[in-house]
């Protein structure tokens, strides 16, 4: 990404086609989609770009199979097209994954979820199947005879992807997708196919796209209100919360894409209310725990009570537990776990998986805030619609919230198909053909000395080619940087290298930004990242090692440093990891918990 500086003196000097307010995956979306049809675009973050719910969700671009019970079939049919896409558009970040619902005691898996799984597997298959009838070509021989763990079980067909058939496996093959299971014994199961990412990952490689065909992105500037000429909006007011400065961001269409803040920017009139979306926000918890302690292969559907059930996915070398969803109304900005949902979380756990697994064992814990539309109706949040919705004010102001992780590009598309429609311009959409990011084979990776063997895997995965620059810092090896090739936390890949990365090239300003989004770390490794209880002052040193990185690059003073480190401190408690890490007492807010229905 261009440097923030430069950033700001675009934005403040040039005069832009559109503006968009707000860098999660639906900001970063749109201004791609506008970029890449000819406009010049501006996007603003107002905290760090995925710092909202596009770094809490639960990392699946899927169809949702429990959509399917209520039976909002466009939803899944548009979610898994967009599956089939990301999977051919960005191999490296958005992977395959195979996951199972057991059946235990010689039972036959629940038949109500086989009949489902027959509808995900053809409205999956549709696009397939058109394609194949349009080029006359056939079904690779044996693909459906490999056995359950053997690699990503896909057909290739051209540049088309999609997963086999769900099938019924044997106890022995879900075993081997969950060995966790072990003490169980299970007979056998359902296998299906979905697809897992890194949620910030994406962002920054959508970001990353954007500029590339010229569009201004820049984090830290927040937009306080909207420039207005008779009526119409043909701006943004916007307060730089570095500088503390003040500016406006000129341009022809304002776009909020502000997810659950988006009825907070209001243009001075509106005709009537309905002009602007009613958001009811819903919050939703994950923990993340050792892989030796629940060691998963594929995904596991877990009962949870009340017929709803959660996941457990194997996730960035841990395992991933989520989701509850439960009505929200605390404060947007930071959003902590509550102890109830933890709780229930780790019973449903290890009721399961028979494991004794308590709050002290967690690695982290997350939660964010899904943006739903409230349609006045008072029915519970996991019974609202996922379905993305554009509203236009008379100003001109175009809102788009709602939706998922996985339906970002048909949301960008919807938002930028309306501004190509109110210009009469002929500007198609181009997002299904551009690649998001460049895919690269870990053996094509320079081998760096001090890098740990296990680093080169996951920089592929994170970065695809461009995890060459990484490996080009870590090997500057200059007397500045003596330890650029060395993990952050002993034992886990990511690199300080990748601290410098981020200061360099993505617009990372502070130490929460490295270990919460650059890196993943604040969600897997909560324990080493806080403070010991004795010293409760004192940063823990992988901590302070990002800091004193993040100094250099960022020429920060030895008083800045220790503000900053300070800074991290907070965050960490409002955000509820450092409660994860200090053995999970005392998780974060407490809050009315009310579990989720089949993900
Ligand atoms: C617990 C949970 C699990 C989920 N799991 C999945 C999943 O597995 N798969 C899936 O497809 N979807 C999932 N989702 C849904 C998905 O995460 C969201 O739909 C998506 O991330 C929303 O993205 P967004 O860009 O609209 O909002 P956000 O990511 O919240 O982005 C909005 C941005 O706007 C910025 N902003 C706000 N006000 C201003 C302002 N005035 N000026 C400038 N910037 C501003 C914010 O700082 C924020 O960064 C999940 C959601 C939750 C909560």
């Amino acid at each position: 990404m261009i440097e923030r500086s430069q950033a700001l003196a675009a934005l403040a000097h040039d005069e832009f086609d559109v503006v968009v307010v707000g860098g999660g995956i639906t900001g970063a979306g749109v201004a791609l989609d506008a970029a890449a049809r000819g406009y010049s675009v501006a996007l603003l973050e107002r905290a760090d770009f995925a710092s909202g719910t596009s770094s809490r969700s639960s990392k699946l671009v899927h169809g949702g199979l429990r959509y399917l019970q209520h039976f909002d079939l466009g939803l899944v049919r548009e979610a898994l097209l967009e599956r089939q896409l990301m999977v051919a558009l960005a191999p490296h970040l958005v992977h395959p994954l195979p996951l199972v619902v057991p059946a235990f005691d010689g039972a036959h898996p629940d038949r109500l979820v086989g009949v489902g799984l027959n509808l995900y597997d053809v409205m999956s298959r549709e696009r397939l199947r058109a394609r194949r009838g349009k080029r006359s070509r056939s079904t690779p021989k044996g693909a459906g005879e490999r056995p359950a763990a053997a690699g990503p079980a896909l057909l290739e067909d051209g540049d088309s992807w999609s997963p086999e058939r769900h099938r019924v496996i044997s106890g022995e093959e879900v075993l081997e997708l969950l060995p966790a299971l072990a003490a169980r014994e299970p007979t056998s199961g359902y296998l299906f196919y979905d697809c897992q990412t890194d949620d910030v990952r994406l962002v920054l490689t959508v970001l990353g796209e954007a500029e590339r065909f010229g569009a201004v992105c820049a984090n830290r500037l927040d937009v306080t209100g909207l420039l207005e000429q008779s009526g119409r909006a043909h701006g943004v007011r916007v307060l730089d919360s570095e500088s503390g400065e003040r500016f406006d961001v000129r341009a022809a269409n304002v776009v909020n894409a502000t997810g659950v803040w988006a009825d907070q920017l209001r243009p001075q009139e509106l005709h009537e209310e309905a002009e602007l979306p009613r958001i009811r926000p819903s919050r939703g918890t994950h923990v993340t725990i050792r892989h030796e302690h629940l060691p998963l292969v594929g995904g596991a559907i877990v009962p949870a009570g009340s017929g709803r059930t959660i996941f457990a996915l194997p996730w960035l070398g841990h395992t991933l537990v989520g989701t509850t969803d439960n009505d929200y109304e605390g404060p947007l900005d930071h959003i902590a776990p509550s102890a109830e949902d933890v709780d229930y979380l780790l019973d449903a756990i290890n009721a399961f998986f028979g494991t004794e697994l308590a709050p002290g064992d967690l690695t982290g814990a997350f939660a964010g805030v899904r943006p739903l539309i409230s349609s006045g109706d008072p029915k519970k949040s996991v019974d609202i619609s996922r379905k993305a919705e554009l509203y236009e004010t008379s100003s001109g102001m175009i809102t788009i919230t709602g939706g998922k992780l996985t339906t970002w590009r048909r949301m960008a598309k919807m938002t930028v198909d309306r501004l190509v429609e109110r210009d009469a311009r002929d500007a198609p959409c181009r997002t299904h053909e551009i690649p998001l990011g460049q895919a690269v084979a870990v053996e094509e990776l320079p081998r760096v000395e001090g890098v740990p063997d296990a680093s080169y895997q996951a920089l592929a995965n994170r970065y695809g080619h461009a995890a060459r620059q990484v490996l080009a810092l870590a090997g500057e090896g200059s007397p500045a940087h003596p330890a650029l090739a060395q993990p952050i936390v002993e034992g886990l890949p990511d690199l300080l290298a990748e601290v410098a990365l981020a200061a360099r090239h993505e617009q990372a300003r502070s130490i929460g930004d490295v270990l919460l989004r650059r890196t993943r770390l604040g969600l897997l490794a909560a324990r080493q990242l806080t403070a010991a209880p004795a010293k409760p002052d004192e940063p823990a040193p992988a901590v302070r090692r990002v800091g004193e990185t993040l100094a250099r690059e960022l020429h920060w003073s030895a008083e800045q440093l220790e503000l900053e480190l300070a800074r991290f401190r907070e965050e960490a408690v409002a955000e509820g990891i450092a409660a994860a890490g200090a053995g999970g007492k005392g998780l974060g807010a407490a809050g009315a918990h009310q579990p989720t229905a089949m993900p």
